[in-house]
């Protein structure tokens, strides 16, 4: 080629902006369309919550998160290992920490430093944004078509990148209606499920009124031979929070296959039964029940009303009896709580319909990045990891098949 290797990355997430990023420092003429009026919107609402940009465990532990660990995900993991993540955030002035559970933040503990940095970065290397232009057609030929307010546009490229996110939270711009252009060039897909999602419980009016909004501290949670520890947090449709989503792959399976499950929670993880049973057995016997379980135990109201809720009627005042109850509240699921509202997707495209590089078998030129990806992973940095990672991967790919410059080897170690 005797001019630059023209690229269209379709996406301004992560993911897009990422290989958007290698793209145009490996020398290709990058443009970065979007159908939203700004980029980045879903990770600054990640920067919210402090930016949990990956995780500082170890390899083995870090890559067991991953549902599934294809050989091109565990690839573009090495590849791009979290180290190298964080190495880059720094470069863009966003040195990181972490935190006391390992997952890992920048420092401002929000995404909109970084995010500007790195768009004054892309504007340096000559990215183009092109938004309020939503991708509507992929020619065989590798063009694409894009709806946007002048009507439609058809833009020709030497390859591109299709960065267009799952279905959680449309509002932030990926709503997932690219299944139905790739379903129509026969690509592969799984289902888009929700992911890292709260889940849904019949409680009584009264329970829900009182005590949506309230959580309940350092409790355990059981399904399926799977557990998990931390905060949850009581809504009016059920439950949600950190300890939720790491068992929500489980719940969803669990409700696909049998049509029911059932979430066992330990109110006092750090008690075993016969300790929770002599602590009881010591009260003093004026008190309430609700007092014992206070002054003993140091329940919560929304605890203790949570232990009532459950059990449906009075509850035992034998302390091994209740010590039972309080080590295995149990609590029917009767859904979870829909993708739109969900942290994250599930489902998307099948990684036996990509080549090597990520780029689409049936569609060659055009590659794929970040959540749309068939890949499934709980928070605590994972999902960021694995986008970028993806994206960094499907750039090299991209990079070598323009015949521009090998791309920067990132691995320095986990
Ligand atoms: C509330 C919340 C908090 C989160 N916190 C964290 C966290 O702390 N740590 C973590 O690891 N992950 C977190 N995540 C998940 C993380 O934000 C996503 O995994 C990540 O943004 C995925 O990046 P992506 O580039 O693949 O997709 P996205 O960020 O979704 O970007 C996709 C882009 O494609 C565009 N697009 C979609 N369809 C089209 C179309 N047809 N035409 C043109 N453009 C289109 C969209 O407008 C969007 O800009 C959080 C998610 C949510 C909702």
């Amino acid at each position: 080629m005797t001019r630059p290797p023209a690229v269209i990355v379709v996406g301004a997430g992560p993911a897009g902006l990422f290989a958007a990023e290698r793209l145009a420092a490996a020398g290709a003429v990058v443009t970065v369309c979007d159908r939203m009026p700004s980029p980045a919107r879903k990770l600054l609402l990640a920067g919210r919550g402090g930016l949990n940009l990956t995780h500082s465990e170890p390899r083995a532990a870090f890559r067991a998160r991953y549902a599934t660990l294809p050989p091109h995900l565990a690839a573009a993991l090495d590849a791009f290992p979290p180290s190298a993540l964080r190495a880059w955030a720094a470069g863009l002035g966003e040195h990181t920490f972490v935190g006391t559970s390992g997952r890992v933040f920048p420092q401002a503990f929000k995404a909109s430093p970084l995010v500007r940095a790195w768009l004054a970065r892309l504007a340096r290397l000559g990215v183009s944004l092109v938004m309020r232009h939503r991708l509507v057609g992929i020619a065989a030929a590798g063009g694409l078509t894009f709806e946007g307010p002048q009507g439609r546009v058809d833009m020709p490229c030497d390859a591109a990148l299709l960065a267009l996110g799952g279905a959680s939270w449309p509002r932030m711009g990926s709503d997932g209606s690219w299944t139905s252009l790739l379903e129509a060039r026969g690509i592969a897909l799984t289902a888009l499920r929700p992911s890292n999602m709260g889940i849904e419980m019949a409680w009584t009016a009264d329970f829900a009124r009182r005590f949506a909004g309230q959580p309940l501290k350092s409790v355990a949670l059981h399904i399926d031979g799977r557990s998990a520890h931390g905060e949850v947090m009581i809504t009016a449709q059920g439950l949600e929070g950190g300890a939720i989503y790491a068992l929500s792959a489980v719940i969803r399976e669990s409700l696909a296959a049998q049509g029911s499950a059932r979430l066992c929670l330990d109110l006092k993880p750090d008690l075993d039964g016969a300790a929770i049973a002599r602590r009881l057995a010591g009260a003093r016997p004026k008190d309430s029940l609700s007092a014992t379980l206070r002054k003993s135990l140091s329940l919560s109201a929304q605890a203790v009303a949570l232990l009532r809720e459950a059990a449906g009627g009075p509850l035992p005042r034998d302390p091994v009896a209740l010590a039972a109850r309080i080590k295995d509240v149990a609590l029917p699921v009767t859904g979870v709580r829909p993708l739109d509202r969900a942290i994250s997707t599930a489902g998307g495209v099948r990684f036996d319909a990509l080549r090597e590089g990520f780029e689409l078998a049936r569609l060659p030129g055009i590659f794929v990045a970040g959540e749309m990806l068939d890949w499934e992973a709980p928070t605590g940095g994972y999902l960021l990891q694995a986008t970028f990672a993806t994206a960094a991967a499907a750039a090299a790919a991209m990079a070598t098949r323009l015949g521009l410059p090998p791309p920067v080897r990132d691995s320095e170690g986990w």
